[in-house]
């Protein structure tokens, strides 16, 4: 593209490139009158956000912004990979804002799992890293359970305040922030956009009852997210669909589990036991020996253990092993991104790999 185009609607430069950026618009539109990049498009004649990702340079400048305004925080995480779309130095920058945690997708969760055994998690985990949120929910964007409920909490939270949400990309964001505008705005052009300062990013601004707004900031890209290793067509693969169902898995000492050619589990010793498996009913896994799993990894990555891709092989991240011995029976072993594998049995030493990058973690059982 020779000559510049500024969108009319935000003043961003257009790009014709790359869809998942910002400024985004089809090359088809560069001949109208009027340009206006995808996003505004979508915001004005569908009253819809769409994310756009962000660098972690803006997303510096935007933390920073936060922490000057005076607001309520509202940050979403996706339940099945709550350490991978976490915001790490959020609470650095917020200052005194309140903030509330929303655990988003918990439609996908089997009925074995007890909610609020997830929300003491998250509560605990969020204060591990720093983070001291006024109140912890879970909900279902695309569902919609909840969101009455947490509507209703954001509004008391704010206490007259301006609301901005944030949140990794693929988190929900956008369908979350499309939830609450079929409950605040109704019918009618509402929505407007206005610049973080410093950035060429701009925010959504959703106007409240009282004057005051709720804003949708740009999504952010975690570089700890396993989705931003797999191609854009095998994320409905990890990422469940419907409720996941659990897996339960008789292991001898000596065996191992591959989920696609993702993760890897070793049991390596502590008896016959049995490990429960909550990932996405997409994902395949294959049980093999242990001594012949990193020849099979080898040969059968990108075909048979998919995903990743064959033609993305040589850019996926190695596989790094994190050993743990299971001191108490009933514990999670957290492939994040992924899922779980609930153990049942104290005493049992494992191994798992994940690409490098992505979180693997021990919890106390959700069942
Ligand atoms: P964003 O990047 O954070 O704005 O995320 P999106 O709103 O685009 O959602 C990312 C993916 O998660 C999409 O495939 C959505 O369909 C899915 N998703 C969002 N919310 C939910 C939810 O509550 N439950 C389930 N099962 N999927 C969801």
């Amino acid at each position: 593209m020779s000559e510049q185009y500024i969108c009319i609607g935000c003043g961003v430069k257009i790009q014709t490139e790359n869809k998942e950026q910002i400024g985004y618009a089809p090359k088809s539109s560069l001949d109208k009158e009027e340009i206006v990049c995808q996003r505004c498009f979508r915001l004005k004649h569908y009253n819809e956000v769409q994310d756009v990702n962000l660098t972690d340079d803006d997303f510096l400048k935007i933390l920073n912004e936060l922490g000057k305004r005076d607001a309520l925080i509202v940050k979403i995480v996706d339940i099945f990979d709550f350490n991978g779309s976490w915001l790490p130095g959020l609470h650095r920058f917020v200052g005194d804002n309140p903030i509330l945690l929303i655990g988003n997708k918990v439609d996908l969760l089997p009925h074995s799992v007890k909610p609020n055994k997830l929300i003491n998690w998250m509560k605990q985990e969020a204060k591990e890293l720093g983070l001291k949120p006024k109140d912890v929910f879970l909900v279902s964007a695309e569902k919609g359970h909840f969101i009455k409920e947490v509507t209703e909490a954001i509004d008391s939270y704010r206490e007259g305040k301006d609301v901005y949400v944030v949140g990794c990309t693929n988190v929900g964001k956008s369908t979350f922030i499309n939830r609450i505008l079929k409950e605040v705005t109704g019918e009618g052009d509402v929505i407007t956009t206005s610049h973080f300062p410093g950035t060429t990013l701009d925010i959504i601004e959703i106007p409240l009852a009282d004057g005051k707004f709720l804003v949708d900031t740009p999504g952010i890209i975690n570089h700890h997210q396993m989705a931003h290793y797999i191609d854009k067509r095998d994320l409905k693969v990890i990422t469940p669909k419907k409720e996941i169902k659990p897996k339960i898995y008789q292991l001898n000492e000596g065996q191992t589990l591959f989920f696609g050619g993702l993760a890897r589990f070793d049991y390596i010793s502590g008896g016959r036991s049995s490990f429960v498996c909550h990932v996405s009913n997409q994902i395949q896994i294959h049980r093999t020996k242990l001594e012949k799993a990193s020849d099979l990894y080898e040969r059968h990555k990108g075909e048979m253990l998919t995903p990743p891709r064959k033609e993305q092989i040589d850019s996926f991240p190695p596989l790094i092993k994190h050993e743990f011995t299971i001191k108490e029976g009933k514990t999670d072993i957290v492939f994040s991104g992924l899922g779980w594998i609930t153990v049942n049995d104290p005493g049992v030493k494992v191994a798992v790999y994940v690409p490098k990058g992505v979180y693997a973690m021990l919890r106390k059982s959700l069942i």
